[in-house]
């Protein structure tokens, strides 16, 4: 098998702020955390993947497609802390050069999971954090709920900061989240939203191999992503109504 000749961005506390084109070289190993490599062809289109998970299977992909990636997620590192304003402030100028950014926005504080009762007896779910009435976070919040509120609020203005400004300059990009995620009730959401420069796309994760079919929303610009087919999975439908085998 030929290897991607695309590249992955590393990108450190060190060299926050250059124009990522320095920093050491190393070699993508696979399955593994994917913070990879320097860029040495400048002219291929970069893409940035924000919490792109361990694994960066995003990056992987346009890699393959000969595109440069910049992976972001916070299992790299303080220095993938985007809530840090520091960290921001180097992304900020790296996310200047990318040409499409895509953002899976953290969910474990704005999902409606935790208002679902659990199944399991003597179990007790995590209490919600965040309401409709008040997306950005439940008034009288105290300790690490409250500290974990505030930071997933930071990095979640940063990306949408981010991603209203990558519009401005004609750059495409996406961010998901749970169809029903209250992230989608948070003020600057609803403002992007007000504004019709974003198109949502809707779809089931059991069709593109998901174990469940969970309801995800993609917000966007990109005309191309409007033309998918759709991806609603009749299948776990009838399934669950037992009228087939
Ligand atoms: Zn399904």
């Amino acid at each position: 098998m030929t290897p991607p000749s695309g590249e992955a961005i590393d990108h450190h506390r060190g060299n926050i702020g250059n124009d990522g084109r320095t920093g050491g070289i190393s070699q993508p190993i696979s399955g593994s955390a994917c913070e990879v490599s320097t860029s040495q062809h400048p002219r291929l289109p970069l893409m940035v993947d924000i919490m792109s998970g361990p694994n960066s299977p995003l990056t992987k992909g346009f890699i393959m497609a000969q595109w440069r990636a910049l992976p972001i997620d916070r299992l790299f590192g303080e220095h993938h802390d985007i809530s840090d304003t520091e960290v921001q402030a180097g992304l900020h100028e790296q996310f200047r050069e990318a040409d499409f950014m895509w953002a899976a926005i953290d969910c474990s504080t704005k999902t409606l999971a935790r208002t679902i009762p659990s199944k399991i007896a003597g179990r007790r779910m995590p209490p919600p954090l965040r309401s409709q009435e008040y997306p950005m976070g439940l008034p009288g919040l105290q300790g690490s709920d409250k500290e974990r509120v505030a930071t997933d609020n930071d990095a979640s203005e940063f990306v949408l900061a981010e991603l209203k400004l990558h519009h401005s300059r004609s750059g495409g990009s996406g961010r998901e989240n749970p169809e029903n995620s209250l992230h989608w009730s948070t003020p600057t959401e609803k403002d992007m939203w007000n504004s019709g420069d974003w198109q949502d796309t809707l779809y089931h994760a059991c069709c593109l191999q998901g174990t469940r079919r969970k309801r995800q929303k993609i917000r966007h610009d990109i005309e191309e992503i409007l033309c998918w087919p759709s991806m609603k999975c009749s299948t776990c439908i009838t399934l669950r109504n037992g009228s087939q085998s």
